[in-house]
């Protein structure tokens, strides 16, 4: 059960602002879209099943297209060469759009400190959460989500027009 935003209650009526209310439809419908190229992969696969079921937070709509969701999970070791990959599904996901790096690979590199692998996704995209282990198990996968969720509920809708946006994506090379 979803809980109400901060507002005002009287005698048939609630209040409160629209940011709020799209806050919290948003985070309780996040499409996560996996981009899973090793083993932190199958941790998402346990993930997604019976037992830890991600569907809890309303997070069931897997999708394979980019223009479908708004969460891009990177899970796995990113070659340099996969680098390019990750930021054209990045650009071809509609605003608003998270990002969640999943084990030590994705977020660092992880043991792979080669001249094959990218040391970090956020080399290539910007990243909202980053979730550590090698692998993390499932619990941890669905602590990233939730605190997705937390940044999704008190994101302003007016956020992704800012020039503090705009200049973050600028630094990737974004427009
Ligand atoms: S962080 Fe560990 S488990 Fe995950 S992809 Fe890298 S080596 Fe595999």
């Amino acid at each position: 059960m979803a809980e109400l935003p901060e507002g005002h209650m009287g005698d048939g009526f609630f209040a409160t602002s629209l940011s709020k209310v799209v806050g919290l439809a948003r985070k309780n419908s996040i499409w996560p879209l996996p981009f899973a190229t090793s083993c932190c992969g199958i941790e998402f696969m346990a993930t997604m099943g019976s037992h830890y079921d991600l569907s809890r937070f309303g997070s069931e709509r897997v999708g394979f297209s980019p223009r479908q969701c708004d969460l891009l999970m990177v899970m796995g070791t990113i070659a340099k060469k996969m680098g390019p990959v990750v930021k054209q599904v990045y650009l071809q996901m509609a605003e608003p759009r998270w990002v969640i790096a999943v084990g030590a690979c994705a977020s660092s590199g992880g043991i792979f400190d080669t001249y094959s692998v990218l040391q970090g996704i956020d080399q290539v995209i910007p990243v909202d959460v980053y979730v550590p282990g090698c692998p993390p198990r499932p619990e941890a996968i669905i602590d990233g989500v939730m605190r997705i969720q937390d940044l999704v509920e008190k994101e302003s809708i007016r956020r992704r027009d800012s020039d503090q946006y705009r200049g973050l994506l600028e630094s990737y090379g974004i427009q």
